[in-house]
């Protein structure tokens, strides 16, 4: 079986064609300022070449195009014909609290992505949009939307509701839904597998740290809390994103600053994080490189995010009862042996005892870097969200 992944951003579109038979991509690609001028298309045949299109793209609907024609053409294209796509899995950003896992995609699945606008502004639009233009393009292929709250519309109320009147909850369905869902059900599954246990028997922790972060306690297979909320400026402070705070912060910063409650959102999602605290950068490696010649404010970025891991990954052992395993992913969390260090290090209260070879050796592969006998086990799982959309699309198609 052969399933298009995508994964359609307000200006960009990222894609992959995925072969179900090795699970690998045959071809990968970005497509970057969709609507703007000097839009383009890279695009990475396995093996292959990268090929660089710049075209005018006014909308989802040709870049989409574009992707078609890259993915079919006769020199560096990966298939013959469009004919062979079975499906079309796209990452949908948010799902409310109608949507609990993965859809065929149909008029009432398009109606939930729409009521969501407004609570993921930047995302749900350009989704949907990116379903229309291939629906248009690709009539007849079935496509299946994958959200990233799905996953964790199991957390029970008390996860999810805030200490706010409950009639704003249901007026405007003020709640925590969480992200980073489509990331931490793929590696959960994925330690099961390194840890040669069920799923369904174990207590994890999940903690996918990249430029956005976000941690999951997951309960023999089910998420019950996720660290980020109402949207994906909750949590783990991270690169550009706070975290949190006192709420009363936001009238604060209005006042001072005189700016606008829209300023201190973009200040908050943008201009705050280990950017803001550091002054340095968003970007984990150049922190490490400044606090390594002494810049006192990058290194103090660096122990406030190890500190927020940390008691974040205490409060879920609590909420857990207890941990099985903590599992590292994504781009920090996968390849900073350092980090990982810093965050166990006082972790011996739950079990874990990580071993320092197997924590400095462990990029880029699936491991189990604890010391024998630890009895939370830590692992180390690459994130590989475009597999999980398209195992999810390949079990809905199978079943139709
Ligand atoms: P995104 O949330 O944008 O998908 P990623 O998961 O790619 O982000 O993670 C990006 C972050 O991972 C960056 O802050 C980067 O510094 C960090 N990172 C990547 N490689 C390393 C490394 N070798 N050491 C430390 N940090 C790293």
């Amino acid at each position: 079986m052969k399933i298009l992944v995508l994964n359609c951003g307000s200006s960009s579109l990222k894609y992959q064609m995925m072969d179900m038979e090795t699970k690998s991509a045959m071809a990968k690609g970005l497509v970057e300022r969709i609507g703007l001028p000097g839009a383009m298309l890279t695009h990475r045949p396995k093996g292959g070449e990268k090929e660089v299109i710049i075209a005018d793209l006014p909308d989802h609907t040709a870049a989409i195009k574009l992707v078609l024609q890259a993915v079919i053409d006769p020199n560096f294209g990966v298939l013959t014909s469009l004919e062979e796509i079975d499906a079309v899995g796209h990452r949908v950003l948010h799902g409310g609290e109608k949507v609990s896992g993965s859809v065929l995609v149909n008029a009432e699945v398009k109606q939930a992505i729409e009521e969501c606008f407004e609570l993921g502004p930047l995302h749900n639009p350009a989704n949907l949009a990116g379903i229309i233009a291939c629906e248009q393009m690709m009539s007849g292929t079935p496509q299946v939307a994958v959200f990233d709250t799905a996953f964790h519309q199991t957390m029970p109320p008390e996860a999810y509701i805030y200490g706010i009147p409950y009639e704003l909850y249901e007026k405007y369905k003020i709640r925590r839904y969480g992200f980073h869902g489509t990331s931490h059900k793929y590696v959960s599954q994925r330690a099961a597998v390194v840890m040669g246990k069920p799923l369904e028997k174990l207590k994890l922790i999940s903690c996918h740290l990249g430029n956005g972060s976000s941690l999951t306690a997951v309960k023999y297979g089910k998420s019950v809390e996720n660290s980020m909320g109402f949207t994906p400026l909750e949590g783990l402070m991270m690169g550009t994103r706070s975290g949190d705070l006192d709420p009363a912060i936001v009238p604060f910063i209005m006042k001072k600053e005189r700016i606008s409650g829209d300023a201190v959102n973009a200040l908050l999602n943008k201009k705050s994080g280990v950017l803001g605290l550091s002054g340095v950068s968003s970007d984990f490696r150049d922190l490490q490189k400044a606090a390594d010649e002494g810049n006192y404010r990058a290194q103090l970025a660096l122990d406030v995010f190890v500190h927020d891991v940390k008691k974040y990954i205490g409060a879920y052992a609590a909420i857990l009862d207890g941990v099985d395993g903590i599992i590292f992913t994504a781009g920090l969390g996968e390849n900073s042996p350092l980090i990982r260090r810093s965050i166990c290090d006082t972790l011996g209260c739950i079990g874990v005892s990580i071993d320092d070879e197997k924590n400095e050796a462990a990029v880029g592969q699936e491991v189990d870097i604890s010391k024998w006998g630890a009895r939370c086990k830590v692992m180390v799982i690459p994130t590989n969200e475009e597999l999980m959309i398209a195992l999810d699309t390949e079990e809905i198609i199978q079943k139709m």
